[in-house]
């Protein structure tokens, strides 16, 4: 599962996207431009009034458990898979929070 990562931004251990009808590149949420993204990955229709988990026209990159390189059609994703794609987290910034933070703890203890 090392391939798991963003193709522009290199996030891994993240939700990621790929275009339906292409090679698959993955992108995180952040680089597809979308930051109203919830917990479970999905985002509010621009035209209807609901939720989805495609991003315009990328779909949720979840990868064949014995095949990290080919992935699951949109409609035919196996249960525990969806499971395992909605466990991770949507957005990468708990984790630039946590070094910001750690980062911050540097600065108070060496200005001292
Ligand atoms: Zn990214």
């Amino acid at each position: 599962m090392s391939k798991y990562s963003c193709s522009e931004c290199s996030a891994s251990n993240i939700k990621l996207w790929r275009e339906s009808h292409s090679i698959p590149i993955l992108k995180c949420a952040k680089c597809l431009g979308e930051d109203n993204i919830d917990e479970d990955g999905k985002v509010q229709s621009k035209l209807f009034n609901f939720k989805t988990d495609q991003i315009g026209s990328h779909v949720p990159a979840v990868p064949y458990k014995d095949d990290p390189e080919a992935f699951y059609a949109y409609t035919a994703v196996p249960d525990d898979s969806v499971k395992w794609w909605i466990s991770l987290p949507s957005k990468s910034e708990e984790f630039n929070w946590s070094i910001l933070s750690l980062i911050n703890k540097h600065e108070a203890i060496t200005s001292k």
